[in-house]
């Protein structure tokens, strides 16, 4: 038998397990497509309301046990299907249909449950597109309910799940049996599945392309949700070092857990603003459980997403004085819409280079009623004094300078119509195109703080599309000239003595941190996953010989010298017990 075959995907949920395979197959039901006679209409509208009414109490139990193990905000997705599901206006549209076209009601609900499957596919946004398996689940639930079957699986404890897709529903419901770990031929990192799994603390990989094609139940296997990897029949060598990880792990979750009151100082007692970049509400949580660290970075683009549209200010300015009020006394630094590139565009027509296209504050200051909304809604729900605004893809000082015309006229009219708020609310801007980089100098001289937006940099800077796997090995974070760009970035700010934040990806990897704090960075905003261990991580450097090799590294004309100089600075100052060793 061969031994440690290694799949690859995408990693959605830390952790290691070893285990054996579960490999779940739902099933299909065929859809009876039949003409109805006259007699059976009323029969088979009571039949689809009695489906409709036990899919809804399934989902009913569902949520009660999501609520119980992974709280409220993590279950809203039960809420949004149990919605779904009892919408009046579409479920009197397919009796309607039933009626008019004399159809079963299989046939018609998965008629209308298709097209609106079809719709989200066809969107170019990931986080629609894996909409489309949260409405498949409510499709499934409803026609199995119709064919009067019962939902089985013959899961046994501690095992791993394989399947091609997995629901939300399904997610919960087997981590009743003490699941070990979830891996699927599809999904990606915003599924709920995914999401759920983090909050469930199970380790998930998704995206394994057909994984199910190639383990069965019974196959001995690790899972490794850091890595994103599925090792097939592990050989005693690879077990051993596995379980090996496993208690590192355990230690180091441990000591994370000792250190998250101490303050972020470096060993010389250089104080680093540490904050987490939120993207969805799920996420929130993690806030409260940092014992309210701050957030740099809050997309709003999620807003966008959830409705489909410009979401009314009355429901951004309830969002945005939640979030202020959850991170308090804490900042939020609150993004206006990044929509264009590779996110969902509030209009249809394709674009041939959307990441050079309408994008980010371009569609805000076209689009300035929504602008100004948006605006609108932040100042009011700045009552806190915790708030900060950041405005995306700034590319010239006009730009900057149109901004504050509007944000001007905006604060007028609050005032005119006695509305508090903060009146010394503090404006930033990303540095993620090169034209801003080159610009700082000026561009510092009109706000009160920057925010790399390193994924962005990056690609600007070296032509390299930040999603395409064709050229990913050009991606390079290391990069002269991105080092560079970042000293210049971070010197203008100084030099005006405005705050410098780095928000991208880049300042979740642990082996870049001694970058940003030798090149004397004052906040890093860092996914929630990585928060811990970035700050163990800023807690072992001295800001001092860290910018002592910085000077080095800027002398440097390729990526890996470099790499090799942060290599060995990282090795003599990276305590025994850090993750950074693991990865
Ligand atoms: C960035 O470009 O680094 C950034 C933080 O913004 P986004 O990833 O949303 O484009
Ligand atoms: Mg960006």
């Amino acid at each position: 038998m061969d031994k440690d075959i290694t799949f690859k995907g995408v990693p959605v949920s830390p952790g290691i397990s070893v285990g054996e395979v579960y490999l779940y197959v739902r099933n299909n039901f065929e859809i009876n497509s039949r003409d109805l006679i006259p007699e059976d209409i009323e029969k088979e509208i009571s039949d689809f309301k009695r489906s409709i009414e036990i899919s809804a109490k399934e989902l009913s139990k569902i949520r009660n046990y999501s609520y119980e193990k992974i709280g409220e905000v993590n279950s809203l997705i039960f809420d949004a299907q149990l919605e779904f599901l009892q919408d009046k206006f579409f479920l009197s549209q397919i009796i309607h249909r039933i009626q008019n076209e004399k159809r079963t009601a299989d046939f018609i609900f998965n008629d209308e449950i298709t097209k609106l499957e079809h719709a989200l596919l066809a969107s170019r946004d990931s986080y629609l597109k894996e909409r489309f398996e949260d409405i498949k689940d409510i499709k499934n639930r409803v026609i199995r309910n119709m064919k009067r079957e019962k939902l089985v699986s013959k899961i046994e404890e501690n095992q791993i799940i394989i399947s091609h897709e997995l629901t939300p529903a399904d997610t919960i419901l087997f981590s009743k049996r003490k699941v070990l770990g979830y891996a699927t031929d599809k999904g990606g990192n915003t599924s709920h599945a995914a999401i759920i799994s983090r909050a469930l603390r199970i380790p998930a990989v998704v995206g394994m392309k057909d994984i199910t094609k190639s383990l069965k139940t019974g196959d001995n296997i690790i899972i490794d949700g850091s890595a994103g990897i599925i090792i097939k029949n592990p050989s005693e060598k690879t077990l051993e070092a596995y379980r090996e990880k496993i208690v590192l792990l355990k230690e180091y979750e441990d000591k994370l857990k000792e250190i998250i009151d101490l303050p972020c100082t470096t060993t010389d007692n250089k104080e680093i603003e540490l904050t987490a970049n939120i993207d969805f509400d799920e996420e929130i949580d993690f806030i409260v459980n940092t014992g309210h660290c701050g957030i740099g970075l809050y997309r709003t683009e999620h807003l966008f997403l959830e409705e489909g549209g410009f979401p009314s200010e009355e429901k951004q300015n309830a969002e945005y004085k939640h979030i202020s009020d959850v991170v308090y006394p804490k900042n939020v630094t609150i993004r206006t819409y990044d929509i264009g590139g590779d996110k969902l565009l509030p209009r249809s027509e394709k674009e041939d280079n959307p990441f050079l296209g309408w994008r980010g504050i371009r569609i805000c200051l076209d689009r300035e009623d929504i602008f100004r909304e948006q605006l609108c809604a932040v100042y009011k729900s700045s009552i806190n004094k915790n708030i900060r605004i950041l405005f995306p893809m700034i590319t010239s000082v006009t730009e900057v300078r149109r901004i504050k015309e509007i944000i001007k006229e905006v604060k007028g009219e609050l005032e005119k119509d006695g509305i508090e708020f903060d009146k010394n609310l503090k404006t930033g801007i990303m540095i993620e195109v090169p034209s801003a980089a080159i610009l700082a100098d000026e561009l510092a001289a009109e706000v009160d703080f920057f925010s790399i937006g390193t994924n962005d940099l990056i690609q600007y800077l070296l032509a390299v599309d930040r999603g395409n796997d064709l050229v990913s090995n050009l991606y390079q974070e290391f990069h002269p000239a991105v080092i560079r760009t970042i000293r210049q970035i971070t010197d203008a700010a100084h030099k005006n003595n405005i705050q410098i934040s780095v928000c991208g990806e880049m300042a979740s990897n642990p082996h870049a941190v001694m970058i940003f704090i030798g090149l004397g960075v004052d906040e890093l905003s860092v996914s929630p996953s990585r928060y811990p261990e970035i700050k163990q991580i800023i807690r072992s450097i001295s800001y001092k010989e860290a910018a002592g090799v910085c000077e080095e590294i800027l002398k440097l004309s390729s990526e890996t010298e470099i790499r090799e100089k942060i290599k060995k600075f990282n090795r003599t100052i990276l305590n025994e017990n850090s993750v950074t060793r693991l990865l």
